[in-house]
Formats: C-alpha cells, structure tokens, sequence
C-alpha cells in the first residue's frame, strides 16, 4: 500500500501571507495563470503579488484561462510564460486555472511538444517546470492532484492528460470563498463529494488511502446542511469547506476518478454543464450500482453523510444540483462511448456491465420528449 502526495500544503487563513517564504523560494520568475474576474475580485491575485513584490520576484499575469480549458489557452500562455522567461508558474483560481498552470508549466520545458499532442502518452516521463497552487473554489482538488483536465476542441475531448504534475507548494485559504455565489460552492463542494465517493468505490481503494476520503467524507457531512439550505453560507465553513476538497483531491491522487467523472465530460463538452453538476447527476446510480459487490462500502459512504438510503442521496443531489436533460439521441451516443472507456470502467469493484452503464444514463438523465 502506498500513499503518495509530494506538494507541500497549507490550509489555514491568510497563508499567502504566513508562508511568502515558501512561495519565494519556488522561483525568481514568476508567470501567473488566472481566470478573466474571480482572482481580481477575491483578493487573491492581490495576496500573491504583494508577496512576489516584497520578495523582488518580478512576475507576469496571463488572465484569459476559460472554464474547463483548453489545448489553445495553453499554448498561448506557454508562448507568453516563455518570452517571459518564467522559472515557475502560479495558478490562481478555480481547477480551470490550475489545470492550465500545470499544462503550461509542463509545455514551458518541453517545447517539442504542441498543446495539441498533450493527450498524447510520451515515450518517456516529461519534466514541468514548478507549480504553485492557489484554489479559490471548494472542489477539484487540483492543488493535490498530479492531475491536468484539458480540453481540445479540435477533437471534442476533454480529458485529462497523461503527465504526473503535483504542485511543488499549495496555499488554500477559505476566505477566497467569500466572494463566490452559493450555486458555485454548492456545484464545486459537489464535486469534492464525487472525488471522494469514487475514491472509496474503486478498485485501487485500499485501508490505507481510505483515511482521506473517509475523513473527507466526515466533513463533507458537517456542510451538508449549510449547502442545502437557501441561506448564504456562513464564513466559518468556508475552512472546512476548502479542506474537505483538499483532502477530496488528495483522495483521487492515490485512486483516480471513476465512471461518474468519465460520464461527466460529454455532459460539458456538448451542454456546458459545469463540472460538479456534470459529474454529480451520475454519482447516486454509480453508488446504486457499486451497492451490489461492495454493499458495506456504500453503507459506509452513507453513514459519514447521515443519509439513510441511496434515495436519500440521490433526493440531496437533486436539491442540490437540479436534474439534466439530453435528447435520446446524444444520450445513447454519450452511453456507446462510456462503454469503451476502460480507464473508467476498470476502476469499478467488481466490474461493471454494458446493462449497468446503461442504467445509471437511465436514472441520472431525463430525455427531452
Ligand atoms: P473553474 O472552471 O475553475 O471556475 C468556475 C468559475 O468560478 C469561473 O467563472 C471563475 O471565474 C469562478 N471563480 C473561481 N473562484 C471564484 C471565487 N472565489 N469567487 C467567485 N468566482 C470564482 O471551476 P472549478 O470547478 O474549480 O474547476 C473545474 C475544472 O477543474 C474542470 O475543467 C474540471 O474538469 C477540472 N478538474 C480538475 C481536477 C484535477 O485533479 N486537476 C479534478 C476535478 C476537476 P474566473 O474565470 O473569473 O476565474
Ligand atoms: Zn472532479
């Protein structure tokens, strides 16, 4: 049994701040990545170069990562962080602005690689140049993961791409949440949420890697009421709520995601559902299926949420993320994919059939009349 997450991480307020010393010691240049608004509008864009500025690292800011993005914002930023001369990238944001850090910083040495080839398996393992995460959405887990979800439109993929990249340092902070709406935190804490429920039903769970998600899965539970009621979230969660997605992808870093995730992306890439939503549809029939070779595990799951019945999960997800609905046609072409994606399905405990993927397309998608 092994359990492997090399970035050095800090959950607590104001840990830009607390630990510039860390962050100082990563580089001398720095490129950082963000989103169009969010790292503006939250003051962490402003944390992390009052920090860089004390420290004499100059640095850039590239400001056009889009959500879920892709193969060309890569390159673009790889071009830039290079004219720059950047030592090492800084992703400040939700998982889009990681994810693209680490696309880049992975670009950013090899520059034999196109964008385009990034969902290539290498020949040999690639180097990246230093990554520094800064996550100001409770869900993806990203600043733990050595994980990288890229998009490239040209061939309508997203997935994640084939190279180990953990960030060398993350700094979590929850009061970046402060600015966020609630259906954001509600969506992201959705997916912190699958990412330890596909961690525990899967076949690379073992006692060993279980203390995070089974933890995780804890403090999920002690939000649950905060996220389903109408009120804004009260900012002492706002801890709690960034650990849990910490711990959520330091989960997946040991085990990787499952069906639900791999479900997920055709949901984004042809509506535009928003990850967590996107993969939350399928997370209670995936749990119904698994239910039949690992019934003490679902039990398990449930009883750390203080949820009764696979139901009850299912009539949380639904308040908390509404339903989706595909016309039969896209459902059945999204259903005929699955059923070849082994890197998914091979995860499943005791196997999943064509029928079982199926039914979980069944239950989680309404079709349009
Ligand atoms: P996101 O796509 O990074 O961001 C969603 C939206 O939230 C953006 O409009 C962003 O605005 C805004 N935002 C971010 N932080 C905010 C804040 N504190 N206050 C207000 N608005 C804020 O969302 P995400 O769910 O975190 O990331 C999703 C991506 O991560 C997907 O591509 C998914 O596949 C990937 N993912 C990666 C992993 C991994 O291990 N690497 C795991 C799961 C999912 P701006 O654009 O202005 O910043
Ligand atoms: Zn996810």
């Amino acid at each position: 049994m092994r359990f492997f997450v090399p970035t050095d991480i800090y959950v607590e307020k104001n840990c830009v701040k607390n630990h510039a010393q860390n962050m100082l010691a990563v580089g001398k240049r720095a490129f950082i990545m963000t989103g169009r608004h969010s790292a503006v509008m939250n003051g962490s864009l402003d944390n992390v170069t009052e920090v860089l500025n004390a420290g004499n690292v100059v640095f850039q800011v590239f400001n056009e990562v889009e959500e879920n993005p892709s193969t060309d914002t890569v390159r673009k930023a790889t071009l830039a962080a290079r004219d720059f001369k950047a030592d090492f990238i800084i992703g400040i944001g939700g998982g889009s602005a990681i994810d693209a850090a680490k696309a880049t910083a992975l670009l950013l040495l090899n520059p034999d690689v196109d964008a385009d080839d990034l969902h290539k398996v290498p020949s040999h393992r690639l180097d990246h140049a230093p990554v520094v995460a800064v996550p100001t959405t409770c869900g993806t887990g990203s600043e733990a993961t050595p994980v990288a979800i890229i998009t490239n439109h040209k061939i309508g993929l997203k997935k994640s791409i084939p190279h180990v990249i953990f960030p060398e340092l993350a700094l979590v902070d929850g009061k970046y949440l402060a600015f966020a709406k609630k259906q954001l935190i509600v969506n992201t804490a959705v997916d912190a949420l699958s990412h330890m429920v596909e961690s525990i039903l899967n076949v690379k769970s073992n006692e060993f890697n279980r203390m995070c998600p089974e933890y995780g899965l804890r403090l999920w539970g002690e939000c649950k009421d905060a996220l389903l009621s109408e009120k804004k979230i009260d900012e002492g969660l706002y801890e709690k709520l960034m650990l849990t997605s910490t711990i959520a992808g330091m989960s997946i870093a040991q085990t990787s995601t499952s069906v639900p995730h791999g479900m997920s992306y055709d949901l984004t890439v042809h509506l535009g559902t928003p990850h967590g939503p996107a993969v939350g549809y399928f997370l209670a029939a995936y749990t119904e299926v698994c239910g039949k070779f690992v019934p003490e595990d679902v039990q398990k799951i449930l009883s750390l949420l203080s949820l009764g019945s696979v139901g009850e999960f299912a009539a949380m997800l639904r308040s908390l993320i509404g339903t989706c609905s595909v016309t039969r046609e896209m459902r059945d072409k999204f259903a005929a994919s699955m059923k070849v994606n082994r890197s998914k399905l091979d995860l499943v405990p005791g196997g999943i059939s064509p029928e079982d993927v199926d039914y979980i397309y069944e239950k989680s998608l309404i079709v349009e009349k």
